[in-house]
């Protein structure tokens, strides 16, 4: 895309969201780096990558599109050889779709060969970058993850490992790193553990993964998550922990609970499934309507419509059948093609809808495409009322931390009240879950207002780490770098 489309479409920052996986000291390390990241392939559908490491070389492969359609041959696999591997899932994102993009980013420092996979958004990527490029550096790709590998390459530091405490003390926002330097594998959480990593181990080696179900694909056992602020290495098959950037307070980001982690992923010791069955429950005791059936929006809605229908004691039904063939309806760059996109995925299933009034549950509400669809169509397959239940408060402020959210501008509940936004979406009624409820569903008893628990500014606006590219004049680094980018 040119510049003058971006700045129509108002784009001001680069986006990542991703699955990243690494493993370490086992035979067939990049296969089951591949089974890994099948697993997060659910976290980001645009490219995928593994660079492996046979105790002397390095080894990179980079594709566009899924793991199980680029990595699933053995001719491909064969050229990733060693012990060590780390990979990463890209999510698609609007700018820069370049092969260059995808990760791992790997680097050789006057300490060795290193690479990178960065699931997350750093809020001073472009401050950094304007000063690194200032100092002679120069970029190959548009990605916040490159300023990352450019510190640990410029560090004085002898050693690896520190030239990348080094780094990552200068970086600041959202980011769940996984890193292979020879033998050593590392991770990193940023200091309010915002974007998810966990650690598992098989027999004696370990295993760092975004979420948990990308452990049992493999049979890994699940140890711990990396806390907030830490940094985990694993070399002679022992895990080191460092905590050099002081204490904070874990503030987990709550979207990973509502929508983007695996149902079947584990977090703070329950099931993201649980939390969204107890989303919906929350959502049942604050409603008073009364309907004939609950009808989940699939699949994002299921778990959220399973616990409303268990509270209500109101039957529960299939009212939308889900072409599972088709992506996310977000993945597609344009508002056009995505309100195609609901079409394509989703059709009203006539006999179980027809003649009945319908409570629909989805799990959150950001730009009203998929809602105002889908009403639409339970409508014209014979509903006689279609009440919409969001299990999440209203979206009012976009994220820098490394979800796909787009502008305040195209969020609907930034600009519109809930009776607005219902008379959009054409709904007979509509309710979103309290901020309170939200809490309560997952797991405490209230939203500590002085310490808040979760990384919730989506809601809020309480953004917990400053927004640097945001302020100052680092937009117009940002255009050039977009331009490079996408030009290449
Ligand atoms: P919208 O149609 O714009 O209101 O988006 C709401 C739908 O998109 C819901 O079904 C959500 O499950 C899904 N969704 C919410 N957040 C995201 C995200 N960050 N990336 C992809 N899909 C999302």
């Amino acid at each position: 895309m040119i510049i003058k489309e971006m700045l129509k479409k108002n784009f001001t920052r680069i986006r990542e969201e991703c699955g990243v996986f690494g493993i370490s000291n086992i035979e067939d390390a990049s296969t089951l780096t591949t089974l890994g990241l099948h697993a997060l392939q659910h976290r980001g559908q645009e490219g995928c990558g593994i660079v492996s490491y046979d105790g002397y070389n390095y080894f990179s492969e980079k594709r566009f599109g899924l793991v199980g359609d680029n990595f699933n041959n053995q001719e491909t696999i064969k050229k990733l050889p060693g012990y060590y591997a780390i990979g990463h899932n890209r999510y698609s994102t609007t700018g820069g779709k370049i092969l260059r993009n995808v990760q791992p980013f790997f680097a050789d420092t006057n300490a060795g060969g290193i690479g990178v996979s960065h699931n997350g958004n750093l809020t001073n990527a472009i401050t950094l970058r304007k000063k690194l490029v200032e100092d002679g550096a120069i970029f190959y790709t548009t990605s916040d993850t490159e300023t990352i590998v450019q510190l640990i390459a410029r560090s004085k530091k002898e050693k690896n490992i520190d030239k990348i405490i080094e780094a990552i003390s200068q970086i600041q926002g959202g980011y769940a790193l996984v890193m292979l330097t020879q033998n050593i594998l590392i991770g990193a959480r940023d200091i309010y553990g915002i974007r998810p990593l966990v650690i598992g181990k098989i027999e004696n080696s370990y295993v760092l993964a975004s979420e948990t179900c990308a452990l049992d694909i493999i049979g890994a056992t699940f140890l711990r998550e990396v806390e907030n602020g830490e940094i985990v290495y694993i070399e002679d098959d022992q895990l080191h922990s460092l905590k050099p950037f002081g204490d904070h307070k874990t503030r987990p980001c709550v979207f990973e609970y509502i929508y983007f982690s695996r149902p079947d992923s584990m977090l703070r010791g329950k099931t993201a499934y649980e939390y969204r069955k107890n989303l919906g429950k929350e959502l049942a005791k604050e409603d008073d309507i009364k309907a004939d059936l609950v009808v989940p929006v699939p699949d994002s809605g299921n778990a959220a419509a399973i616990g409303y229908s268990h509270q209500k004691k109101i039957d529960f039904d299939l009212g939308l059948i889900r072409n599972h063939y088709v992506g996310r309806t977000f993945i597609e760059p344009g508002q056009q093609i995505r309100s195609l996109g609901v079409k394509l995925k989703l059709n009203a299933n006539k006999s179980s809808i027809e003649g009945k009034s319908i409570i629909l549950v989805d799990d959150s509400l950001v730009r009203g495409t998929t809602s105002h669809k889908i009403v639409k169509m339970l409508y014209d397959a014979g509903a006689t009322e279609v009440h919409l239940r969001i299990a999440c408060p209203e979206i009012k402020f976009p994220d820098f931390y490394g979800v796909d959210m787009p502008t305040k501008k195209e969020l609907l509940a930034a600009n519109k009240s809930i009776e607005e936004i219902c008379e959009y979406v054409k709904a007979k009624s509509l309710r979103f879950l309290s901020i309170k409820g939200l809490y309560k569903a997952l797991g405490f008893a209230d939203r500590d207002h002085e310490n808040p628990q979760l990384t919730d500014h989506y809601f809020t606006g309480d953004y917990p780490i400053k927004l640097i590219d945001q302020l100052g004049d680092s937009k117009i680094t940002q255009l050039s770098l977009l331009s490079a980018g996408t030009n290449s």
